[in-house]
């Protein structure tokens, strides 16, 4: 590339302050959705907006899609595009505007929605997931403006809604209803996951699965207990069974991290208000990744052997049912351009190497993956995503804009 590395380092360095301000700014609008309890992104999408075109970094579209479970009765998806000395195929860098809710606030040591910054790192609900890949891709953006430098292909920054619960009304909705946006010689990059050094690049991705397991017994008084039918106490018996899935589903896979399947246990609705009350119904959730070669109609079949058995010992009823599933796209090739071009811009800026791999997932990506389009997702994370007190490292946004920027420039 013409533009040497000292200088982009120099300039990625320099916005440092205008990278924290506007994480600041975006943490300050928490854009959740209504599956969340939220109003969705539009105030997000617009503040984002109004920055771009004062900023003048090129020409805003807005896609939105319909929902009305949110005031402005849309989610929306917005795209930034610059065009590049050859525009006929683009750099895409794709990043979700939501985030997800802060969960327990007293584990939090300080609001989550006002961002605080500490050292080498600044804190706060999304800061990390993902306004790391919005900010970043923005400034890389600036840098090459400030260099003069128009990108060798076009450039589309796509910020889109949406991708804590699914995408429907994010990726998913372009993709069928946009198909245009997206063309298979473009190079497209998700910074929505990673690892500590920028090494990894995700290229596969596993299915996901997510069972609602409702069970139904008997309420009675606590006292009187054989006149009921206890579902907290087959909700326990339904999860250490649960443990039997890892063997039903052993096969293992070194690309991936973790190498296996893994079946977790996660959310429990509530039940009974008081103490003195034996509930006669409980509903658990579990979050199922599972490696793509084992189709997902089997392990919903696991989880019916399971309730059976659960049935049959404790007397209760048991109703299985899916809130997602997802069986995983076909893997972006280790050769794409996208793929070898982050490998190089890893080794030009950091001198590490980067390496393809596959996921527990699902991220955006498996949307673009399944209309054979090549996706890379790849950013420099802590992993501190949805945690109480999420943060992202100074240092990361700082050397994220870098790689992007030399993407934009070198991108062919
Ligand atoms: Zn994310």
């Amino acid at each position: 590339m013409s533009t040497d590395l000292k200088t982009l380092k120099e300039k990625a360095k320099a916005y440092l302050p205008g990278m924290i301000e506007l994480q600041k700014r975006l943490t300050a609008i928490p854009a959740l959705a209504p599956d969340n309890g939220g109003e969705g992104e539009e105030k997000k999408a617009q503040f984002l907006a109004d920055f771009i075109e004062k900023e003048e970094l090129g020409e805003i579209q807005w896609f939105n899609a319909p929902d009305d479970r949110v005031p402005c009765g849309y989610r929306p998806n917005i795209l930034l595009t610059v065009p590049g000395e050859n525009s006929e195929r683009s750099l895409i860098i794709i990043s979700h505007m939501d985030v997800v809710p802060p969960g327990n606030l007293n584990l939090w040591d300080h609001d989550p929605f006002d961002l605080v910054i500490k050292e080498d790192r600044i804190v706060g609900r999304g800061v990390e997931d993902n306004q790391q890949g919005i900010v970043c891709s923005i400034h890389a953006l600036k840098i090459l403006r400030d260099l003069n430098q128009p990108p060798a292909i076009g450039v589309k920054l796509l910020f889109v809604a949406d991708e804590e619960t699914g995408s429907k009304k994010g990726l998913q909705f372009l993709v069928n209803n946009h198909p245009e946006l997206f063309n298979r010689d473009d190079l497209i990059l998700v910074p929505d996951y990673g690892n500590e050094d920028g090494t990894m690049i995700e290229v596969a991705e596993k299915s996901i699965i997510w069972v609602k397991v409702l069970i139904k017994g008997k309420q009675c008084h606590a006292s009187v207990p054989h006149k009921g039918l206890n579902t907290l106490r087959a909700v326990a018996h339904f999860i250490v069974e649960s443990e039997k899935l890892s063997s039903m589903f052993p096969e293992s896979d070194p690309t991936f991290r973790p190498p296996t399947s893994t079946f977790e246990p996660t959310k429990k609705e509530a039940n009974v208000e008081n103490i003195n009350t034996i509930p006669g119904e409980d509903v658990l959730y579990f979050d199922c990744r599972v490696l793509p070669q084992y189709p997902l109609e089997s392990v919903l079949e696991a989880f019916r052997e399971i309730a059976n058995k659960i049935e049959n010992d404790l007397g209760v009823k048991i109703e299985l049912g899916t809130q997602m599933a997802d069986q995983a796209a076909p893997p972006t090739p280790r050769d794409s351009p996208v793929v070898i071009n982050i490998m190089k811009a890893v080794k030009a800026l950091r001198n590490l190497e980067a390496k393809a791999c596959g996921i527990g997932g699902v991220t955006v990506a498996a949307h673009l993956r399944k209309k054979g389009l090549p996706v890379a997702v790849w950013q420099t994370i802590t992993k501190t995503a949805h945690q109480p007190n999420e943060y992202c490292l100074l240092e990361n946004m700082i050397k994220d804009t870098e790689v992007m920027a030399y993407l934009m420039a070198l991108s062919t």
